[in-house]
């Protein structure tokens, strides 16, 4: 999906946030990014494959910030 050079970071690596916007919807609120996360303006995130990661908060364990949609 990315043509960039360099290539960005696919959406599993670790820095994953670091690609670029390929397209962005601010009036609805989501991006999509070269590697195929949809990132929202509430700090949620789409991963390809159906998984989120809900908007982190300080006080949940952080094994409880990932699900995978059923
Ligand atoms: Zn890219």
């Amino acid at each position: 999906m990315c043509q960039h050079r360099p290539q960005c970071p696919n959406a599993l690596a670790s820095d994953r946030m670091a690609a670029r916007v390929a397209v962005s919807h601010p009036e609805q609120g989501w991006s999509l990014l070269c590697n195929g996360i949809v990132l929202f303006d509430d700090a949620g995130v789409l991963l390809p494959g159906s998984q989120t990661l809900v908007p982190r908060v300080i006080d949940r364990p952080a094994k409880a910030a990932l699900r995978t949609a059923a």
